[in-house]
This record gives structure tokens, sequence and C-alpha cells, in this order.
């Protein structure tokens, strides 16, 4: 597989789970794949490449054109991860944002996830895989024909599937409609137009890429951990990221209510300020995102979330 290193990480794990080797290209100065580097990386052993319609770190769609291009012209598949994008994107499109083509218009394409639990506004739990054709949806399927249990077959991954959250999901969607999925992507990239221009109007912060509406963020003066500290004391719950040092705020249905930007600016302004005033202060999250960012032996780091699955399952 070939990946660039802001995929998910689910396709590590995958990767892990079914003893595929990843390769892992590098994103360019816009924080999108790089795909001279996905043209160097496949070998006659690859089997896919990846790209996100956006990536979950910074919001950048992959240059899905190039990129499915080259997996057509060698003859593998290309999968597009729209798990974040999916139900956001093609109405950004009619709503006239720029959004670079990512789906079965471009041939190369051969399979696209979208979570519907996202921004589809289903209960989690629920997502789906679209595939070009019916021949490559087969090889999810698993048969057993020897089993004194019967004949037994499965679609997918999962045995004992929730039909309930299928049907919720259903519900969600046809209630939302084409209407409310168009006007709630008009609000979120509304609120994320004003929540992108409160942070370039910051000094010290810094966009990392051009997101429409997962904004990612740094600085390159302070410590952005120790703001996102005093903006988690503000009620904010911002995501901690890194390689580089930065974190992101995924702008929902929920930041679109009246004030909301407004807030979240102000706090920013204020958290930026506390920092710069005490760059030395104590704080509770910093020092573990810089040392998690830092230490060495990556192994440690990967014992410690292990430990921490341990006490999830402890309480
Ligand atoms: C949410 C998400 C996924 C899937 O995440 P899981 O936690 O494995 O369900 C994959 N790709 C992107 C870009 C996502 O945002």
């Amino acid at each position: 597989m070939i990946v660039p290193v802001t995929a998910h990480a689910a396709f590590e794990k995958a990767a892990e789970y079914f003893k595929i080797k990843i390769k892992r290209i590098p994103v360019d100065a816009d924080y999108r794949a790089d795909a001279a580097a996905a043209r160097n990386a496949v070998t006659r052993n690859s089997v896919v490449l990846v790209g996100s319609a956006p990536s979950f770190p910074h919001g950048m769609v992959d240059p899905i054109e190039e990129l499915s291009e080259l997996a057509g012209e060698k003859g593998i598949g290309f999968h597009t991860d729209a798990c974040l994008g999916g139900f956001v994107l093609p109405w950004a499109e009619k709503l006239g944002y720029e959004v670079p083509l990512f789906d079965f218009r471009l041939p190369g394409v051969t399979s696209i996830s979208a979570d519907t639990h996202k921004y589809g506004y289903a209960a989690k739990g629920t997502s789906v895989v679209l595939y070009r054709g019916p021949a490559l949806r087969r090889y999810q399927y698993f048969t057993s024909t020897d089993w004194p249990g019967g004949l037994y077959f499965s679609p997918t991954f999962a045995g004992s599937r929730p039909g309930a959250l299928s049907a919720a999901c259903w519900a969600a969607m046809v209630k939302t409609g084409k209407n409310g999925y168009l006007t709630a992507s008009r609000k979120i990239l509304e609120t994320a137009s004003k929540i992108k221009k409160g942070i370039q109007e910051i000094s010290d912060l810094y966009i990392l890429g051009d997101p429409l509406w997962v904004i990612a963020f740094g600085s390159k003066t302070l410590d952005i951990y120790k703001v996102m500290d005093y903006l988690t004391s503000r009620k904010w719950s911002l995501n901690g990221l890194h390689h580089p040092s930065c974190v992101h705020l995924c702008v929902t249905l929920r930041h679109t209510q009246a004030g909301v930007a407004e807030r979240f600016i102000d706090d920013l302004k204020a958290g930026v300020d506390a920092v710069r005033k005490h760059p030395d202060a104590n704080s509770s999250m910093a020092p573990i995102y810089g040392m998690a960012a830092n230490l060495p032996v990556r192994s440690v780091v990967g014992d410690l979330l292990e430990r921490y699955i341990d006490l999830l399952y402890k309480i």
C-alpha cells in the first residue's frame, strides 16, 4: 500500500492486520501528497495507492487526479478516503467552492470510503465503502462451505452487525435530505471561513495549507500545545497533532450557531496572549504532547498508549 503520511492511521492498522507492507509518501508544502514520491514508490508488488479527501490532520485534499491516474497507468487500485469529506465536498462543489475532483469521475479511482457517522449526521458506527464495480466488492466476501454449522457466508469484516444502526443511519439521511446537507455544508464552510480569517489575523499563528473546514494551525514562536491547554480550560476540545506540532479544529454544525466562531477567536487570542506573556507557565497536556512528539524510541510511546487502553478497560 502506498499511503501519504497524512492518511488516516486506520490504513496502518489495516496493513498490520492484513500483513500488507505500507509505504509512506511525504506531503508537499501545502500538506498534499507528493505525487512524484508516489510514482517513485510504486513497484510491481504495489496493490493500492491511497489519497485523502480531505486528510484528517490538515483538511487538505490530496492530488487525487494525479495519483489515481498513476494507479490506473500501473494497473493497481486507487482508494479515495473521503471518510471526512464524503458528505461535505460534493455540497461544497455545488456551493461554488473550489473542490478538486476526488470521486468516480476520475477513471483511476476504484474505491471510496465515506463516513455516514460524521457529516452524514448518523449515529456512530456506520460508514460506507463504494466500489467502481461489483467485481471488486467480491474481495470482501467470505464463504465457508464445509462447516458443520451449514453453508456460511459473510459480506463484511464484521460478522454479526447491528441492523438498527443501518436503519437509524438511513432515517438520518432521509430526514436530512439533499437540502439539509447543502444547508449544513454552507453553514460549516462559512463559519470555517470566519475562523480561518480570525486565525490569520493572529500574528503568532499560521494555518497549515489552505483547508476548507478542517483547520490546522501552529506557531513558529509559541508552544502551540500550551495554547491548546488554554483553550481546553475554556471548554474547547481541539485535537493535538504532531510532525509538525499543531492543533486542529474540525468545524461542525455545532460551531455554526450564532456567536460561536467569534467566541472561539476571542478565546484563541486570549490563549495566545497568555502563552506569549508566560511561556514557561506549567500546563497539563503540553509536556505530554511535547514528549510524545520527540521521544526517539517510538515503541515506548506505543507502550504508553497500550497501558492507557488497559486503564480504559479497567474502569
Ligand atoms: C474518521 C476517519 C477515518 C476512519 O476512522 P476510524 O476511527 O477507523 O473509523 C478514516 N479516514 C479519515 C480521513 C477519517 O476522518
